[in-house]
């Protein structure tokens, strides 16, 4: 029997940084195995993430990978202004008030300007303000025009421009700042494959970004941050946000902050599941891997931490500052994969219980969900090829657990940079021609044959739609073999 190589499903995403500026980094790390780039619009300038963008393209290209590119807005981040020392240390029980109208960079231990204008009429007496993504917390004891006065619960160092959260959530800062739509235009002008959208409130904050993406002229896939308590409150807002989107992000930062830290494993686990149910992408994000911006290993905890996101079903598990600003860029990237790998032997990973109840919305569904019933059943299938437009029909059957891989042909570049996001899922390049069906089929056989995932006597299934270059299409099904 021949050896074929085994894929690595789930998907990671990198965040680029000053680490990654470095000279030959950016290369290492797409070699290394980066499926999709983040571009943190909290951070830089605008042209330079045009070239950093233009740069992914380009090693991409040279390296014959697919790279999607995801960009992040930043978003209502609230932050406080800046210390005249750059840094204060606030004591246990003392008085620090935030005013808006306070000189941005003449903040001291008493007192400290403010980005956020409406922070007076969001809080009340009582109510705690965590700094710092929670190292700090503040009381409010009163509002008084423009001024929040507090009383420090927890002190420490406070530096320039840290985010400030409500615990509980509850601010009423818009999704989409002024800022958030310029990066819109600049996500335009790099052609991003998925944008996300900070803070989300509601399934009404998705639909205005993706509005302004296209007023800009951008077809990006929306990625929801799950960031806000608001945001999983109830089932109804949590499935309209999932539902609105493309995918969704279970952004551990913030979120843990809001709703408490121990809130957040079961609620991970819920996200990817639902984002699953409803056909939607899930990206895992924050501190998986955070011990290796300065260590050459991860912990234990940090090991399982990735390996339970790929149990849960993730699509992809990001990185931040591991590879934005870290001193391992590339190996923390080979570490996550070889973890997640070893995750996806798991049998859990492979079996699924997806939809076995519910009936299908429509024929392309119903034939991605017969196409996975019969890889995951039938042993001599070694590949899926989804003959594709959007990605979709790629995208259905990616829901399934398996060990199975599905390739995406498509003559299509956004389709297979789209695809970078989904689990089990592998861009190819196909053009479709005028040749008879047999023909094609062994062009699709031979294509396989030359990734080296399939040998004569595997069975390959194939899908696709009676009529090549229509959208939504998919309505066969058949199993062919490797001659
Ligand atoms: P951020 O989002 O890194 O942009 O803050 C992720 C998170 O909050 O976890
Ligand atoms: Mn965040």
């Amino acid at each position: 029997m021949s050896t074929r190589p085994v894929l690595r499903r789930t998907k990671i995403v990198a965040t680029l940084g000053p680490a990654t500026d470095k000279p030959g980094e950016l290369e290492r790390l797409i070699k290394a195995g980066v499926d999709v780039v983040r571009i943190n619009m909290s951070h830089g300038e605008a042209q330079d993430h045009i070239d950093r963008a233009a740069k992914v393209r380009e090693i991409a290209n040279k390296v014959d990978r697919q790279v999607g590119i995801l960009v992040d807005l930043q978003g209502p981040k609230i932050r406080i202004a800046r210390f005249r020392e750059g840094v204060v240390e606030l004591m246990e029980g003392a008085k620090f008030a935030l005013d808006s109208e306070w000189d941005p960079n003449e903040g001291d231990e008493h007192i400290v300007g403010l980005t956020y204008k409406e922070l007076p009429n969001d809080v009340e007496p009582g109510d705690e303000l965590l700094l710092d993504d929670g190292r700090l917390v503040l009381r409010v004891d009163s509002v008084e025009g423009t001024r929040v006065n507090t009383t420090v619960i927890v002190g420490g160092q406070l530096s320039n421009n840290k985010g400030i959260n409500l615990r509980g959530g509850g601010l009423s800062a818009s999704a989409i700042t002024e800022k958030d739509k310029e990066d819109i235009k600049t996500a335009a002008v790099i052609g991003a494959d998925y944008l996300a959208l900070s803070f989300p409130r509601s399934a009404e904050d998705v639909e205005e970004c993706r509005r302004l993406a296209l007023e800009a002229g951008l077809n990006a896939g929306i990625v929801s941050k799950i960031e806000r308590a608001e945001a999983v409150a109830d089932d109804y807002t949590l499935d309209s946000i999932i539902l609105a989107s493309d995918a969704v992000m279970i952004a551990r930062g913030d979120l843990g902050v809001e709703i408490g830290d121990a809130q957040l494993p079961a609620i991970q686990k819920k996200i990817i599941k639902r984002a699953r149910q409803l056909n939607r992408v899930s990206i895992t994000a924050t501190q998986m891997m955070e011990s290796m911006i300065n260590n050459p290993i991860p912990t234990r905890a940090e090991v399982f931490d990735v390996a339970n996101a790929v149990m849960d079903g993730t699509d992809a598990v990001m990185l931040s500052g591991e590879t934005a600003t870290g001193k391992f860029p590339a190996l923390v990237v080979e570490s996550m994969g070889r973890i997640c790998k070893e995750a996806e032997k798991a049998r859990i990973t492979r079996e699924s219980t997806h939809r076995i109840d519910e009936s299908f919305a429509a024929i392309d569904e119903t034939i991605a969900m017969a196409t996975m019933y019969a890889a995951n059943h039938f042993p001599g299938v070694r590949a899926i090829a989804a003959l594709t437009e959007s990605g979709n029909t790629a995208l259905l059957m990616s829901r399934i657990s398996s060990g199975i891989p599905i390739y995406a042909m498509t003559p299509h570049l956004e389709t297979r940079r789209k695809v970078t996001l989904y689990r089990g899922v592998y861009p190819s390049t196909f053009e479709y021609g005028d040749e008879d069906d047999a023909a094609l089929q062994n062009r699709v056989l031979e294509t396989l044959k030359g990734y080296g995932v399939v040998a004569s006597g595997d069975l390959v299934i194939m899908t696709r739609g009676a009529a090549r270059g229509v959208l939504g299409g998919t309505n066969r099904m058949e199993i062919v073999k490797v001659p």
